[in-house]
């Protein structure tokens, strides 16, 4: 997996959590607000524990650009992590 794909992961994990969440409020549905809210702990949990530096492990914030504005290290998007 590279940086890319799990930017790509997190989003479509992140997206329709907060559509279904939103829909458990507004219609009601419970169930939505469950699936919803899984669906953003997984998101968020791929951008808080993965999603960093390769170079100096700093959080990266949702589409941070070509260079990590911390340690300046070029970010390779589309290399996969060594973990
Ligand atoms: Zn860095």
């Amino acid at each position: 997996m590279t940086l890319r794909r799990w930017t790509i992961l997190s989003v479509i994990l992140l997206v329709p959590g907060f559509v279904l969440q939103f829909l458990s409020r507004t219609v009601f549905v419970p169930e939505a607000g469950v699936i919803g809210g899984l669906l953003l702990a997984a998101g968020l949990a791929i951008q808080l524990f993965v999603i960093r530096c390769p170079e100096c492990g700093a959080h990266l914030p949702l589409f941070p650009g070509e260079y990590c504005k911390y340690c300046g290290n070029r970010l390779d998007w589309d290399k996969p992590l060594r973990r």
